[in-house]
């Protein structure tokens, strides 16, 4: 993102915030070089992002199945609606940085995972024992002590 200033290419987000109807990103930052502070939209969704299954089918991506994925991994936490749809900008945002027009199913996930470890770690082992399909009480026990060690990746 370049400064509209100084057209310095490093700047820093000081807010990320939801657009109306959750289809835009909005940021405010602020220029490393010259502290110039300045907004910006992001679309959300790209047209014709494709996911890649495992199985080597693809399938048009799909924000609402992200979106309830999440909010089962969160069912009766106390993590709010909208703490969810700016998760779920997020995870679109990383992939469509990542990717060009084609998604692996398991770089979603991995998104998801990311995402859920910093909101709220019991949703994130919930996710993690459907994601991983943990095969017994040793994995999942892995898993979390694994959590515990890294701590919050901010
Ligand atoms: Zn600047």
């Amino acid at each position: 993102m370049f400064c509209p200033r100084c057209n310095h290419e490093d700047t820093k987000v000081l807010e990320t915030r939801l657009g109306k109807g959750n289809h835009s990103i909005r940021r405010r930052r602020e220029c490393l070089a010259c502290s110039h502070r300045f907004s910006t939209v992001e679309e959300i969704i790209r047209e014709g992002l494709v996911v890649v299954k495992r199985n080597g089918a693809r399938e048009e991506f799909n924000v609402p199945k992200l979106t309830s994925g999440i909010r089962k991994a969160t069912d009766k936490r106390p993590v709010e609606m909208e703490r969810i749809n700016l998760m779920i900008s997020e995870i679109v945002e990383a992939l469509q940085n990542r990717f060009e027009d084609e998604v692996p199913s398991s770089a979603i996930g991995e998104e998801i995972m990311k995402q859920l470890q910093s909101v709220d770690q019991i949703a994130y082992v919930r996710y993690a024992s459907v994601y991983k399909e943990f095969r017994d009480i040793d994995e999942l026990a892995k898993a979390i002590e694994q959590l515990r060690k890294g701590g919050k990746s901010s």
